[in-house]
């Protein structure tokens, strides 16, 4: 009896275990028509000062409108693309677009900034560099206003080719940013040998800001050793006014989260989040 019911568990398993590869290898092989038909879209989400409430800017978020699983966000596919090296043209697509983004929204918000995630393979992949001198170039975007994030993680493969890189990017007039911070292990003699000038503290440290005393000790220490390295320092994730309160508190620069805006398509955003600074 019990050996029948743990060989039925393991059959649900098997058969979960398969139908996950299964929508592993469709992916992977949808991703490679995804660009040529149009399906993916950037959203973009306000990065807000903390003193104001002003939006400085926003984060271009990837998506892609599958045509039978719907709309899907990057967890889903942008391993499958790293691992398979679609990253490379998708990644490219990301820039131009947010970038031609951002020219048209220079023309009102002349200093509006632009985020775009860049991941490990994108950095070792050779031109990211091309790429965003290119697109420099062609929208004469207002210098400091272009802002890479870069995980924490990716920053430390191949250490000597990615912080020769950063230097060239930031040659270039390229902010970098450490997205996820707190999830890897960045040393401050790290932080201080790259030229990095902003710090975002990952969502998982600001999510239970009220329950975890732990958090409460981390997220402001993290914010005193960017503020004593010079960083702007973002808190992700914000949701509730109480993390707000609190990262106000301890001084933090900037916030994103859910409280100030959901990424949305680039219409709403700019109803939404850069008109309303306008009247205000
Ligand atoms: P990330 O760069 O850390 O982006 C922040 C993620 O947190 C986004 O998820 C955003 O929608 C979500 N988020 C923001 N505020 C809140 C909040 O208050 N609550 C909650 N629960 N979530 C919030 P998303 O869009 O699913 O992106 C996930 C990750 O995928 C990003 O994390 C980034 O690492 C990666 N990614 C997104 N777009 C691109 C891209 O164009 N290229 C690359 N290479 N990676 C990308
Ligand atoms: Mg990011
Ligand atoms: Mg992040
Ligand atoms: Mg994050």
């Amino acid at each position: 009896m019990a050996r029948a019911k743990q060989l039925g568990r393991l059959q649900l398993f098997d058969q979960a275990l398969k139908e996950s590869f299964c929508e592993q290898v469709q992916i992977q092989q949808d991703l490679r028509q995804a660009l040529a038909r149009k399906e993916f879209e950037l959203h973009y989400q306000p990065l807000v000062a903390m003193e104001t409430g002003e939006v400085r800017g926003a984060e271009a978020l990837l998506r892609w409108r599958h045509p039978r699983r719907g709309r899907l966000g990057p967890a889903r596919f942008i391993e499958v693309a790293e691992d398979t090296g679609a990253i490379e043209p998708i990644g490219r697509w990301v820039l131009e677009t947010a970038l031609y983004q951002l020219h048209l929204w220079q023309r009102r918000w002349p200093g509006l900034e632009m985020h775009v995630n860049v991941s490990a393979k994108q950095l070792l992949g050779g031109d990211l560099y091309e790429i965003c001198w290119h697109q420099l170039n062609r929208y004469r975007l207002t210098p400091g206003t272009l802002v890479l994030e870069i995980t924490e993680t990716s920053l430390l493969e191949e250490i000597q080719v990615v912080s020769r890189l950063c230097n060239q990017l930031g040659e270039l007039g390229i902010v970098l940013a450490i997205d996820d911070f707190g999830t890897g292990y960045s040393s401050m003699r790290y932080l201080q040998r790259l030229p990095v000038q902003k710090l975002k503290i990952d969502r998982s440290f600001v999510m239970d800001l009220e329950t975890s005393r732990e958090n409460r000790e981390i997220v402001p220490a993290i914010i005193a050793m960017g503020q004593a390295l010079d960083l702007v320092v973002t808190a992700e994730g914000v949701e509730t006014e109480s993390q707000r309160r609190l990262l106000k508190q301890w001084g933090c620069d900037m916030v994103q989260g859910f409280l100030y805006g959901r990424p949305v398509d680039p219409h709403l955003f700019e109803q939404r989040y850069l008109r309303i600074n306008e009247t205000a």
